[in-house]
């Protein structure tokens, strides 16, 4: 369905410096505790948890560990809700859920900087907050709610005000608030560095395993892949927006969305001295999202995404430009793009990330709707410990459910594919 180039190296497997390929393919047939199908954040986070409990664990990932969208994204990671206060989530989830999901969010930036520090991982992470600023006075309002939720809940938030805020980014805002404990990745350096974690804790890591099933074998379950099977006595799923048509129903669970990323070239002192001070990470409050921070060379890296997408990295390379040039003056009218790269990442209309019990000792997680790169290593920790039989039901930060499809997918997945346009206009208008 999506025709993404992963094999191109982009900025951040560059700047990474590492190879490709690391791990086997699997061969003949194994015998593990658990298996882990899926090499992002949350099936690496889910491996090391459970092997860390002395489970004997393999993770199968269908094509290369930062192939998709853990190693392909724009490397934020924000402590906070996708669209939501957290309010909001205690009204959706209930006494019980919502404060225990709301305290998980509010330490997935922190929890994930940690677990890059024990485990020596080296992604160019840096933790100087994340700034949301308000393109409208309409938006002032929300995001003056979840800073001062947040405050009430804990988190070190500071509220900024219009002069502040554009100072700050370098960029003309209405107001906006910094969440202290957030920032910024090269999420291919941080997701190889994970698997690098696995290994050492003893998963047994195979590239090129695409589960292309998933079976009873007595008490157990058997995956199948073309090369070769495991057996285990639980499964954890983590296959996100690339889920295929292993497991009944499962892709319908989510919104596969295609969006594109980029870099400028690297922007001289003079003008860093007025744009992402103090090299925070960034993104506002439209609808159509602008997200922005510098990598290591101080390249701007930011994104958009097409409705079609034809000619899409000639069209996506004008359109970055556009987009830096409108919101950082400074760089003039044609500021130079070096980079393009696309992914996939996978949304529900309720923002909510997802548990789902596939079959008795099977455990979908993820879905995050773009708000993932710190989440999915809380996430996947908590399904790893599940999986080993540390947490039950229960105790897990969000109700875990069976299977639920989203509603109409075929006709959602169209929309989602063609809502941004709608997205801008109302950006304008609001
Ligand atoms: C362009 C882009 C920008 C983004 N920017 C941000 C951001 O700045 N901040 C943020 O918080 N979130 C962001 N996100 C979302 C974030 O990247 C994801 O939420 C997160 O990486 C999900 O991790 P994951 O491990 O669940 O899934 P993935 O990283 O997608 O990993 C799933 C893995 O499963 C494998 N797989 C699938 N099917 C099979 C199978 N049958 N057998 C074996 N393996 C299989 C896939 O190959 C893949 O490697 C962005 C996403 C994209 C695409």
């Amino acid at each position: 369905m999506f025709e993404i180039d992963w094999k191109t190296p982009h900025l951040w497997r560059r700047n990474a410096g590492l190879p490709g390929k690391r791990y086997p393919s699997l061969d003949g047939d194994a015998n593990v505790d658990i298996a882990v199908v899926g090499g992002g954040f949350t099936g690496l986070a889910a491996a090391i948890a459970a092997a860390g409990s002395g489970s004997k664990v393999m993770l199968l990932e269908g094509n290369e560990i930062g192939s998709a969208a853990s190693g392909r994204n724009n490397g934020l990671l924000i402590s906070h809700h996708s669209k939501a206060s957290p309010s909001e989530i205690e009204a959706a989830l209930g006494p019980v859920y919502g404060p225990r999901y709301n305290a998980l969010v509010a330490e997935a930036a922190p929890v994930a900087f940690e677990r890059m520090r024990r485990y020596g991982i080296d992604c160019d992470q840096v933790q100087k907050g994340w700034i949301q600023p308000a393109h409208s006075a309409q938006a002032l309002q929300r995001v003056r709610k979840f800073c001062k939720e947040w405050q009430a809940f804990g988190q070190q938030a500071t509220w900024l005000d219009a002069a502040e805020v554009s100072d700050a980014v370098g960029s003309r805002y209405e107001g906006g608030w910094l969440l202290h404990n957030s920032g910024h990745v090269n999420p291919y350096a941080a997701v190889l560095g994970f698997a690098a974690a696995a290994a050492n804790q003893g998963v047994d890591i195979r590239e090129t395993a695409q589960v292309t099933a998933i079976t009873r074998n007595g008490p157990r379950w058997r995956l199948t892949t073309a090369q070769g099977s495991v057996t285990a006595n639980q499964v954890v799923v983590a296959t996100n927006a690339l889920t295929g048509k292993f497991w009944p129903g499962l892709n319908q669970a989510m919104i596969p969305i295609q969006v594109f990323q980029g870099a400028s070239a690297p922007i001289p002192p003079a003008l860093r001295a007025a744009i992402l001070k103090n090299n925070p990470a960034v993104s506002d409050t439209r609808r159509d999202i602008r997200a922005f921070h510098y990598d290591r060379d101080f390249r701007i890296v930011t994104g958009g995404t097409h409705t079609v997408w034809f000619n899409a990295r000639e069209r996506g390379l004008a359109s970055l430009q556009r987009r830096l040039a409108i919101a950082f003056p400074q760089l003039g009218n044609t500021p130079q793009v070096e980079d393009y790269w696309e992914g996939v990442l996978a949304a529900v209309p309720d923002r909510k990330p997802r548990l789902m019990r596939l079959a008795p000792g099977m455990l979908f997680g993820g879905i995050y709707s773009g708000r993932g790169v710190a989440l999915s290593v809380s996430f996947g920790e908590k399904m790893g410990l599940w999986a080993a039989g540390k947490l039950d039901d229960a105790a897990m930060p969000i109700p875990v459910t069976d299977l639920s499809r989203v509603p109409y997918h075929p006709v959602a997945v169209q929309v989602a594919r063609r809502i941004h346009v709608v997205h801008r206009v109302q950006d304008r208008l609001s």
